[in-house]
């Protein structure tokens, strides 16, 4: 088995919503970045690679490639599992914390949750995803960012 961290963190921009986990959510700011800035989905990628020992998302799918560009981050996350499988790895579980002031997900969870195990391929039970605010300080806090943190553990498969 092995395990692997994963960390990102977008800028806000003036706009209404952010797409976090796979999942459209009303917000009062938009996140900047290539893709769809789904920071959630970006820290759990690069956890699964970590796991692997296959670098980072910015390898593989690089910001200056225009293929990728407002491409869906659940896409990419298919990839990233089409990838682990070639070399035989399967998920076992991931984990994912987004930080910041708002929006408040609670009531998207379930769906961020089910939006990332069907692009992996797992069970619901084995994607969890959490929130917690800055308590107001730092950039998540002060609402200039919104970071997400990962973890994800890989079997080798028989
Ligand atoms: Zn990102």
């Amino acid at each position: 088995m092995r395990v692997g961290i994963g960390y990102d963190i977008h800028r806000t921009a003036p706009g209404d919503h952010v797409v976090l986990g796979g999942v459209e959510i009303p917000a009062p700011f938009r996140l900047e970045g290539h893709s769809d800035a789904d920071v959630v989905v970006h820290a759990l990628m690069d956890a699964l690679l970590g796991a692997a020992s296959m670098e980072d998302i910015g390898q593989h799918f690089p910001p200056s490639d225009a293929r990728f560009r407002g491409i869906s981050s659940l896409e990419l996350l298919r990839r990233v599992r089409s990838m682990l499988a070639d070399r035989r790895w399967e998920v076992v579980n991931v984990d994912a914390v987004m930080i910041g002031e708002e929006p408040r997900v609670g009531p998207y969870v379930r769906a961020m949750r089910e939006r990332i195990a069907e692009a992996l391929g797992v069970d619901v039970g084995a994607v969890a995803v959490k929130a917690t605010t800055n308590e107001r300080v730092g950039p998540e806090g002060r609402r200039e960012a919104v970071s997400a943190q990962a973890v994800a553990l890989l079997n080798s498969a028989p």
